[in-house]
């Protein structure tokens, strides 16, 4: 068979099992109402955690920056792409969440496949929990590391292939707060276990930075494994990374931790050295964006209201929203034709909840991804909540 026509029968494939994904052009700025292809919809499917992407300050800052240092940076950051912004962004966010020095990439995704094959090689090992984003398992195939996938949150099975392990570098890997589960992973008994096996510890806070911590300082925060009780990096094993495209409304990623580990990945990190350093008004954005985050406890004190108020509002219902803290709410309805049926019946009520299915995550355990941002009000989680139970009354 032809490639082109091979492409097109396995396209059919993905389509007759109801798989087929496809893209909503969305029109005008990110936030609790969005218009996709000329509707209008309640959303909750973005990762603006606090409402920020859409923020004026940040928009006035892009605009300033873009007057005075143009849009695009030109090249990459060890030619002459690296800004004076980029300069101040990483001092800043490095003393942000604690950490001696941070780095610079353009997306998380680049940040996890930098640092895993800038430290990893083919006589190495990394230790990854099996829920971890997708972007961490091809940085473990990309660096020809041996792959050890822990079942969820299992410390014992870890701790024995940590025992087992002869490779000559370890590293486990994690993410802070999952991406499709909204649970946190145990940090300080992961870093104890890091220690004990000389391993190094990799905290991927996507989910976590801007909404976790008093200060939205993210899951070290959180776990108090920095800036508490001062700001000493007593952990050198502990590398962080954080992305800039979801609470800080922004786009990019850091990687923080030891002024060693960031001169290493400034020498080794391909997904940094090989690519154009982002535009530097972005750069000036996330400075701002950084400030709303500290100040941000009332966002952080609605989203938590909102939390409360979406968990306490789902019972009763025929599905479950798995346990949760955060702004991510798994509802967990099995069946991937059934997650299908209910986000369109949601959409149909002008609400925009999307179905997840395999093999994002597990099979059987296809769910509506809920997600609550501080700019939904407390209005907007009794919409959806109205709409869930009369749609399970029809179903009865
Ligand atoms: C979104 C996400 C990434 C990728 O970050 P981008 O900046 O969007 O490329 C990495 N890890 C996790 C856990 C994520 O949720």
């Amino acid at each position: 068979m032809p490639a082109p026509t091979e492409l097109a029968a396995r396209l059919a494939e993905i389509a007759a099992r109801g798989r087929l994904r496809r893209r909503w052009a969305r029109d005008g700025g990110q936030g609790a109402h969005i218009w996709l292809e000329g509707r209008e919809y309640l959303s909750f499917a973005s990762n603006d955690y606090l409402g920020l992407a859409n923020h004026s300050e940040l928009v006035a800052e892009v605009q300033i920056a873009a007057g005075r240092h143009g849009v695009g940076a030109g090249a990459a950051h060890l030619l002459s792409g690296h800004h004076a912004l980029h300069q101040a962004l990483e001092a800043e966010l490095a003393a942000f969440v604690g950490l001696p020095a941070a780095l610079l990439f353009t997306c998380g995704y680049m940040a996890n496949l930098g640092v895993v094959t800038a430290l990893l090689g083919h006589h190495d090992a990394i230790f990854a929990d099996r829920l971890n984003h997708a972007s961490l398992t091809d940085a473990a195939i990309l660096s020809r590391a041996q792959h050890h996938r822990y079942p969820h949150l299992d410390l014992a099975a870890l701790e024995r292939m940590l025992a087992d392990s002869r490779a000559r570098v370890k590293l486990i890997a994690t993410d802070a707060v999952f991406s499709m589960d909204g649970d946190l992973a145990p940090l300080p008994e992961l870093l104890a276990l890091a220690e004990r096996y000389g391993a190094w510890l990799y905290v991927d806070d996507a989910h976590g930075f801007g909404v976790l911590g008093a200060e939205g300082r993210g899951s070290l925060e959180h776990h108090r494994l920095t800036l508490h009780p001062s700001p000493l990096p007593p952990h050198p094993a502990l590398i962080y990374m954080a992305t800039l495209g979801k609470a800080a409304g922004v786009s990019g990623a850091f990687v923080a931790g030891s002024p060693e580990l960031i001169d290493w990945l400034t020498q080794r990190a391909r997904t940094h050295i090989y690519t154009t350093a982002s535009p530097p008004m972005l750069a000036a954005a996330v400075r701002r964006s950084l400030r709303l985050i500290r100040a941000g406890e009332q966002r952080r004190a609605q989203l938590r209201g909102l939390i409360e108020r979406l968990r306490r509002g789902a019972e009763g219902l025929p599905w479950r929203l798995r346990p949760s803290d955060t702004p991510i709410q798994p509802l967990i309805v099995g069946e991937d034709a059934a997650a299908v049926q209910l986000s369109e019946a949601l959409r149909t009520r002008g609400l925009w909840v999307p179905a997840i299915r395999p093999p994002t995550v597990p099979e059987g355990t296809a769910r509506l991804r809920i997600s609550l941002s501080a700019a939904h009000r407390e209005a907007d989680i009794d919409r959806l909540l109205e709409a869930l139970h009369a749609i399970a009354t029809e179903c009865r």
